[in-house]
């Protein structure tokens, strides 16, 4: 067993899949299958991860290179993991090495160093002077310091003469954190005698004293600054064989300081426990089954999954629970570690780099059994599942967008196939095709038709904002939400207003002729940034001043259109004066910690009204919220894509979901320029059935999702007529590769028709059953990128597209 296969850091499909490397003597029977290893690979050293471990080669054994060494002492990749990436390489069509950077949190993926050096049968004397200095002595320079020594030229005129080489070395990107801890090495009677007979100094005997009464380990800082004794007295007992000091490792853990209260398991209702029944005989006999939690927002979704963890845990078995990163709010973090623990670990994007780490190493120590976190958590290196949950699973951002683009959902269900473990999908607002699924049966359907305590949803009012202008309002609230605001503030109670900002909804736009200024590279309309008084790209970030006049007809009538949560925020100022408002939006939430700290000054009622975007939409649970105002539900609905109305349906029952949540009933107030679109309408009804059928029909008619498959290829050049060229000839061949059952639309200009210089094409495959549509798409991607040959051309492929853009 002295071979290994090695696939190597490299996105690039040509090369990815393993190549045999020999293990040198000294790491036989050391390295396994999932390691990071450092091999040469052309001129450079890079990493790369063991796939197999075999006797035999088909290539010529005395040509294969050295493995240079191993960056792991144990797999970070299990068998299962492994195996998980070839088969989504096979799904998603992505690279093998992609698949596995994805279950790895970034912490591990490799950074390189470029490093100079002497070639190996060159001589110090025989290089220019000017660079001796660095290399005196097997010495090396760092490239980033020869760019600062300003000897970059002479070192190209001596790599060319092949005097000097580069290097890549491979840097860990994060350390471990170690901390010294400092423990007595004998025993208490050893020091009591020690300190009678041996010890004089005053200090020395202060410690002594202190580990006579705590004989455990404590870190060395700690103990300076309670003794205030210096390292120098440590030092000399660690010299008597009195103390030791250790290094060891800490996790750098954001709840360690943060005390919970331990919760127990509440008493069920009659349709929780009906709903959790089904759960617990799949986990009890270790069977594979898909559930659809169906629940009304407050149903007590969340203690079910609660309950079904502690089944598992009981069992030995371990949860992974997914939720969408923008409600890994603290409140929701803190119900699951109130129940379970120090067995939780939570991976989010609000972490640190090294936190991140932390956390997925306890996972992979088998030191908690609970993971919960966002898409990626779907990888939590668990070897022994009992269960997968996804709380509201219809959230676009279980998709990834970027390699490999896979959909969260997919994978948990893989992975529980292989555990012989429950599925778990809860929404109030299921996706359509979970939702088709559920009514053929292929997932099990559970329903929470109720709220707790029977409490009822909150009465929904919808205004059509045309008629507040024929009315000369020309306020950005209604009539209605303004009456009930100071009705709200009156009454001390506590309002949540909701401004959708994603789409145009602050665009600059000429009031005379319409003109809307878009980005140059980008073609999407700049957002305007009041505080800058600019307009930037949200794209590539290009940023302009806001003209004076419009560039099309001089108008002078030309300024930002919709409305920022910060306009609204001062408008409030202005028409409330003494509310008090608390606005959460990117800018305002940028810090870490941030969002939890406003979230907390709201939950402690200093503040009357929580203005906010999308991330205010979910997981709030505040007794004293009892009115929501949407101040524009259209933003939405408008963009080019046939989710827009699910999308719309989902948020605006999202957010009224808000209100109402305890004792005190709820009321929420929709504005909307199209109030008689069913999404908004059977949104205000609450009526996701009626919704469902709707929208089934409406896919139906235009062969969308849930009853046909899409795949779309997407190609960027920053030539027009390249793009245009090469997108025709995939369509083409895509025709007639295919059945004619498929329909094959393109070559388009994407919706974006141009991102960052680079012009975009598309080409749409609609099809119900096509087995050679994935090999055809792997020959685009491979050998027709290669034929074309064509510098900076990038095709990609998205199996399962959410943003048709
Ligand atoms: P969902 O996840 O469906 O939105 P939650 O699980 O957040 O609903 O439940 C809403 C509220 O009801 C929470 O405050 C929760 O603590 C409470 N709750 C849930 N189940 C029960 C129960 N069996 N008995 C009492 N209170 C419950
Ligand atoms: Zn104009
Ligand atoms: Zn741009």
């Amino acid at each position: 067993m002295n071979i290994a296969s090695v696939i190597v850091d490299v996105a690039a499909k040509q090369i990815d899949k393993g190549f045999d490397y020999l293990i040198p003597e000294q790491w036989r029977g050391l390295i396994e299958p999932g390691m990071r290893v450092v091999v040469p690979f052309g001129p450079r050293n890079i990493q790369g991860f063991v796939l197999e471990v075999k006797d035999t080669s088909t290539y010529d054994i005395e040509k294969l290179k050295e493995i240079i060494e191993p960056m792991d002492l144990t797999p970070v990749l299990n068998k299962e993991l492994l195996e998980l990436g070839d088969w989504l390489t096979e799904q998603v069509l992505s690279t093998k090495i992609s698949a596995f950077q994805a279950m790895l949190p970034a912490a591990l993926k490799a950074q390189y160093e470029k490093k100079i050096q002497l070639a190996p049968h060159a001589n110090v004397e025989d290089i220019s002077p000017l660079l001796q200095p660095f290399f005196n002595e097997g010495g090396s320079l760092l490239w980033n310091d020869a760019l600062k020594q300003n000897v970059i030229n002479v070192i190209k005129k001596e790599a060319a003469n092949g005097n000097i080489e580069v290097i890549y070395e491979v840097k860990e990107k994060v350390k471990k954190k170690r901390l010294s801890f400092i423990f007595p090495k004998i025993s208490t009677e050893q020091m009591q005698f020690e300190k009678e007979n041996n010890i004089k100094g005053i200090k020395q005997q202060v410690l002594l004293d202190y580990f006579i009464e705590h004989p455990v380990p404590i870190e060395s800082r700690k103990l300076q600054v309670n003794l205030s004794v210096g390292l120098a007295t440590i030092k000399g007992l660690v010299d008597k064989g009195i103390l030791l000091i250790q290094e060891k490792e800490v996790y750098r853990d954001p709840y360690a300081e943060r005390e919970f209260n331990k919760t127990t398991p509440l008493s069920l209702t009659d349709q929780q426990a009906a709903a959790i029944k089904p759960i617990l005989s799949t986990i009890r006999e270790d069977r594979h089954e898909v559930f659809l939690l169906y629940g009304v927002t407050g149903s007590g979704k969340t203690e079910i999954y609660l309950q079904s963890i502690q089944e598992v845990i009981e069992k030995g078995k371990e949860a992974i629970v997914l939720v969408p990163e923008i409600s890994l709010t603290p409140q929701m973090v803190n119900r699951f570690k109130e129940r379970f623990g120090d067995l939780v670990a939570v991976l989010h994007s609000g972490l640190s780099q090294g936190e991140k780490y932390d956390e997925w190493r306890k996972i992979q120590r088998k030191e908690v059994r609970v993971a919960v976190g966002a898409r990626s958590a779907i990888f939590a290196p668990f070897e022994n599942l009992g269960i997968i949950i996804i709380d509201e699973e219809h959230e676009t951002s279980y998709k990834q967008e970027e390699n490999p683009r896979y959909h969260a959902r997919d994978v948990a269900i893989h992975r529980a196939e292989r555990y012989q473990c429950p599925v778990v999908l809860g929404s109030a607002t299921p996706s359509l095709e979970t939702f088709a699924r559920a009514q053929k049966g292929v997932y099990q359907q559970l329903t929470l038709s109720k709220r707790m305590n029977d409490q009822a949803l909150p009465s929904v009012q919808i205004v059509d904002m045309r008629e507040e202008l024929r009315a000369g309002n020309r306020s950005m609230f209604s009539r209605e939400l303004f009456e009930k605001l100071q009705d709200r503030l009156e009454k001390k109670q506590q309002t949540v207003l909701f401004l959708n900002k994603r789409g145009h909804s602050s665009f600059v736009m000429c009031r005379d002729c319409g003109y809307v200024v878009l980005c140059p590279h980008c073609e999407i309309s700049l957002t305007y940034h009041r505080v800058q008084d600019n307009m930037k790209c949200h794209y590539c970030g290009f940023e302009t001043r806001t003209p004076k006049h419009c560039p099309e007809c001089q108008s002078e009538h030309i300024r930002y259109f919709g409305t920022g949560t910060q306009k609204v925020e001062e408008e409030l100022g202005k028409l409330l004066p003494d509310a008090r408002v608390i606005r959460m939006d990117v800018d305002t939430t940028t810090r870490k910690g941030s969002h939890e700290k406003l979230l907390t000054e709201f939950q402690e009622g200093k503040a009357d009204i929580l203005l906010g975007t999308q991330m205010i939409a979910k997981g709030l649970d505040f007794p004293n919220i009892t009115l929501v105002g949407v101040l524009s539900a259209d933003t939405m609905l408008h963009l080019p894509d046939f989710r827009s109305s699910e999308k719309t349906f989902q948020l605006l029952t999202q957010v009224s979901g808000r209100a109402g949540r305890h004792h005190l009933p709820g009321e929420v107030v929709i504005q909307t320029y199209t109030p008689d679109h069913y999404s908004i309408e059977l949104a205000g009804d609450q009526d996701f059935d009626q919704f469902y059928a709707k929208e089934m029909m409406m896919r139906k008619t235009h062969q969308y999702p849930p009853f046909y498959y899409l795949a779309l290829v997407t190609v960027s050049h920053t030539e027009l007529m390249e793009v245009v060229s090469v997108t025709e000839k995939i369509t083409h061949f895509l025709r007639k590769s295919l059945s004619n059952k498929a329909a094959v639309l393109g070559p388009v200009a994407s919706p974006i028709p141009r991102i960052k210089d680079r012009y975009r094409y598309q080409c749409l495959i609609k099809y119900k059953r096509e087995p050679e549509l994935r090999n055809s798409l792997k020959k685009i991607s491979s050998q027709f990128l290669q034929e074309t040959g064509k510098n900076g051309l990038q095709i990609s492929i998205d199996m399962n597209p959410h943003i048709l853009m």
